[in-house]
């Protein structure tokens, strides 16, 4: 079946490509994908899915539907679809037509590949042993109020057993899967920090509490936690964003500093001690400094776990679909996901496909303004959805 599953992707590979580019003239940001997901339900419907559901958090964005087999397992798929507010840069024939809109991430590749999938699971439905449950999910990009989360809360993840999900990869070679067992991407954390003091005259500090002082004790201490609190066998990053005084002027001592950063790691345990750490360092420098704190620590978004038996699947599904020779295992990436919310409510496993390719100058970084995907590779990607779910409802 697989070969067949396979067969079929490369027959839809020019509408694979079409809708790709579709997406990618048309982008739209994160909470504003209102035209992809009409776009997407109306697809989705022609194919003849079930419980189409398009809307979510309040909005008319994203798109939940089924292909229904027979038997009572569920896999889901799932492709993000929002686009990142920049300008595209790029000079070719699908370049954005929307000013401070463009699919920067490949997550338009990412759409073109699912409803690919669904097209050959569609085809191949009569011999479907269970349900495979589309999930075309808004607001990945939305650092505050990310997608993934609503649709869980909003019940797109009901009677789901397992979860798939595939990133395009500027930076892995086009046509090659990367897995990683266990955690794979970073959970992303947010904090913000605000030191008052005494403002007064740069002349006479023994008239202020000077708040300077406390941030730059604070700025190197921070740095200890990762090198003396974390062991080193963990990864962890703490690092300073943005910081701002409340006056900006040579002879004045500023009555407040207000700093943020991001925290990242992979281990729950790691994030607790590094929260804890942080409480405890900014709130005994504040104390000697005689400086009042506010300190507000985010988890914004948790670390990706890829549960062992579903990557396993994926790695051995990866084999049929690629080839031994173009599957490896990645490295761990200090970059986030929300993907990581489904993973905490089913088994699952999150891949990431290579679509970097010098001589088609798909190979710029994620989030530049010349970002492209080498689009000979998405058929591989339709493919690989089409299969996870074919095996993991229990046919080889
Ligand atoms: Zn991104
Ligand atoms: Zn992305």
């Amino acid at each position: 079946m697989i070969e067949k599953i396979k067969a079929l992707a490369k027959e839809y590979e020019g509408e694979i490509i079409e809708r790709r580019r579709h997406f990618h003239k048309n982008p739209e940001t994160s909470w504003n994908e209102v035209e992809t997901s009409g776009f997407i339900a109306e697809e989705l419907k022609k194919l003849g899915c079930e419980n189409i559901v398009l809307g979510y958090g309040g909005t008319r964005c994203g798109v939940t539907a089924d292909i229904a087999g027979s038997g009572s397992k569920c896999v889901a798929l799932r492709a993000d679809i929002d686009a990142l507010p920049l300008d595209d840069e790029k000079d070719v024939p699908y370049k954005s037509q929307r000013a401070g809109a463009m699919h920067a991430c490949g997550h338009d590749s990412h759409a073109a590949m699912l409803l690919g999938a669904a097209k050959i699971l569609t085809k191949i439905k009569g011999e479907l042993k269970g349900r495979v449950r589309l999930l075309f999910q808004p607001a990945e990009e939305h650092g505050i109020k990310p997608g993934a989360p609503t649709l869980v809360e909003e019940g797109a993840l009901k009677g789901v057993n397992a979860v798939f999900g595939i990133h395009s990869m500027s930076n892995v070679p086009s046509g090659e899967l990367r897995y990683r067992s266990g955690p794979f991407m970073a959970a992303a954390d947010a904090w913000e920090l605000v030191l008052t003091g005494k403002g007064g005259h740069a002349s006479t500090p023994e008239y202020s509490i000077d708040p300077t002082i406390a941030v730059f004790q604070i700025g190197s201490a921070l740095q200890t936690i990762v090198s003396r609190e974390v062991s080193p066998k963990d990864t962890a990053v703490v690092s300073i964003g943005g910081m701002r005084t409340s006056s900006h002027v040579f002879n004045i001592i500023p009555e407040r500093v207000e700093i943020n950063g991001s925290v990242r790691t992979f281990r729950p345990e790691v994030q607790d001690r590094v929260e804890e750490a942080m409480r405890r360092i900014i709130g005994g420098i504040c104390e000697a400094a005689r400086c009042k704190s506010d300190f507000k620590y985010n988890r914004v978004i948790p670390s990706t776990f890829n549960d062992p038996d579903c990557t396993e699947l994926a790695r051995s599904t990866g084999e049929l679909v690629f080839g031994a020779d173009n599957i490896k295992e990645s490295d761990l990436i200090m970059g986030s996901e929300d993907f990581s919310f489904y993973s905490r409510v089913a088994p699952s496993v999150f891949v990431n496909l290579g679509v970097g390719n010098a001589e088609k100058k798909s190979d710029m970084p994620h989030h530049s303004s010349k970002f492209d995907v080498d689009e000979s590779a998405l058929f591989l990607g339709a493919a690989m959805h089409a299969s996870f779910a074919w095996r993991y409802l229990g046919q080889n």
